[in-house]
């Protein structure tokens, strides 16, 4: 198939390994692989510019992007990062990867992705309110509750959502909360939302070591990013019994076989000015020791492309957990296959966020809210029944975890497609 012009064959980035990982599906498609095409083209890519003032007076100009990669199934869902690295390729990819998620875990949605290629650290409260701002208004066109959903992603949170969710509902003169997802509670935010990405990854893991026969009680683990998704995944499996044995993070990596208290770390983290190097309850290790370490699960939650032909041989952890999106390359998932290391792909684990986040938009259709238990067992009834159905497709089909995510999620989006068919 041709590719389009604006992306570059020699150079597909992250879009070439979700091309990659579309072609292993589309042998167990069936009938339905005359439809894949669609899967290998992003209906919409929206490219903007965002001027911002910053605060010495200067205009900074910024490129923005939202991508809404399939809608067949419903609106489009994903994320909002900003990170110096942001490229198109990269925004297809993820919002590639949402389409098949939100699929898997058969959500009504489509899937989306957006970002801005910009370093936010150094940026003051108000320049990031700024630059938030101004790339809402420009793919204000394109979002919106009932057309595109955003949600935080590397560098965003419940503030920038809140921008986010203001401007939009200025521009269409209408309080309009659904336009977002993981707000803040008191804006129509979901109870349970904060920490639903970290948690879905411990209920697939647990699901896993259950069926491997592996107790979550001292189990090891090295998690790497604690952010969003790393602290609450590290809190969570603390919580259950398991050992958090070393985390990375931009700063470095740190060790401690006897259990890194990840409730101290946050604590000593957000006194501010401080460095993951620095806590007092952990050694400092080099960062290729991380990906060596003796363990049980490895769970990357930080960026893409993270698990290379460069370390995929020297792994030892018995199971992977992508918290992160993409952060196996398709060659390291051989090695590891051919290991065989478990590999539960982000399509599955990581996917808590975006059913809590579904959870979120439904209650603010109704606007009537639940409470954090009721949504902290619906999303463990989902992500348990979604790894259910992956695991045992895996296991009849002989494919990888990843495949079988793949099969069932392309599967649901492709029948739709077909049954839409082509306008005109
Ligand atoms: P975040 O910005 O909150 O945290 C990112 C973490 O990664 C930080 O701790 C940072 O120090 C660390 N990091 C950055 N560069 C690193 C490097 N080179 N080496 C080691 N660590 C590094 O981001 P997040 O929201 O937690 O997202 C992390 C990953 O999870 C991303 O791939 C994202 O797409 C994915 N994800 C996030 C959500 C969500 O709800 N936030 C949902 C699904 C998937």
């Amino acid at each position: 198939m041709q590719l389009p012009t604006y992306v570059h064959k020699d150079n597909l980035g992250q879009w070439g390994v979700f091309l990659e990982q579309v072609d292993r599906v589309t042998p167990h498609l069936g009938k339905l692989g005359v439809w894949a095409d669609t899967l290998r083209r992003p209906k919409r890519c929206l490219i903007v510019d965002v001027p911002v003032r910053m605060d010495d007076g200067t205009v900074h100009h910024f490129e923005g992007y939202r991508v809404q990669h399939n809608i067949s199934r419903g609106p489009g869902k994903g994320g909002l990062r900003y990170h110096p690295d942001v490229t198109l390729s990269e925004v297809m990819a993820l919002s590639g990867w949402m389409t098949v998620k939100v699929a898997v875990l058969n959500l009504p949605y489509g899937g989306a992705k957006g970002g801005i290629r910009v370093d936010p650290k150094p940026f003051s409260s108000s320049e990031l309110e700024r630059l938030t701002r101004r790339y809402t208004s420009e793919v204000g066109i394109i979002i919106g509750p009932d057309k595109d959903i955003m949600a935080p992603d590397v560098n965003t949170n419940e503030k920038v959502m809140a921008w986010v969710m203001d401007t939009y509902s200025i521009n269409v003169g209408t309080t309009s909360p659904g336009v977002v997802t993981g707000k803040p509670v008191n804006l129509g935010g979901s109870l349970g939302r904060r920490d639903a990405t970290g948690r879905g990854c411990y209920v697939v893991a647990r699901e896993a070591m259950r069926r491997l026969g592996m107790e979550m009680r001292g189990a090891r683990i090295a998690i790497q990013g604690f952010g969003n998704v790393g602290d609450a995944a590290a809190r969570i499996f603390h919580q259950n019994g398991a050992i958090i044995v070393s985390i990375q993070d931009i700063d470095g990596t740190i060790y401690n076989p006897a259990g890194i208290n990840p409730y101290q770390l946050r604590d000593f983290l957000s006194e501010g000015g401080k460095s993951l190097l620095d806590f007092p309850g952990a050694e400092r290790i080099s960062n290729n020791d991380f990906w060596s370490m003796d363990c049980d699960i490895i769970l990357p939650a930080a960026h893409e492309n993270q698990i290379t032909l460069d370390n995929a041989n020297n792994i030892r952890a018995r199971i992977i957990v992508e918290g992160a999106n993409g952060p196996t390359s398709p060659q390291a998932e051989d090695i590891l296959l051919d290991k065989g290391i478990i590999i539960l792909p982000d399509v599955l684990a990581n996917a808590g966020g975006v059913t809590v986040s579904y959870f979120e938009w439904v209650q603010n259709s109704s606007s009537f809210f639940w409470n954090e238990d009721e949504i902290n067992v619906r999303l463990d009834h989902a992500l348990s029944d979604a790894f259910k159905a992956v695991w045992e497709l895996g296991q009849n089909m002989k494919i990888s975890l990843r495949t079988a995510a793949f099969v069932v999620g392309c599967t649901r989006v492709l029948e739709a497609r077909q049954l839409r068919g082509l306008y005109p």
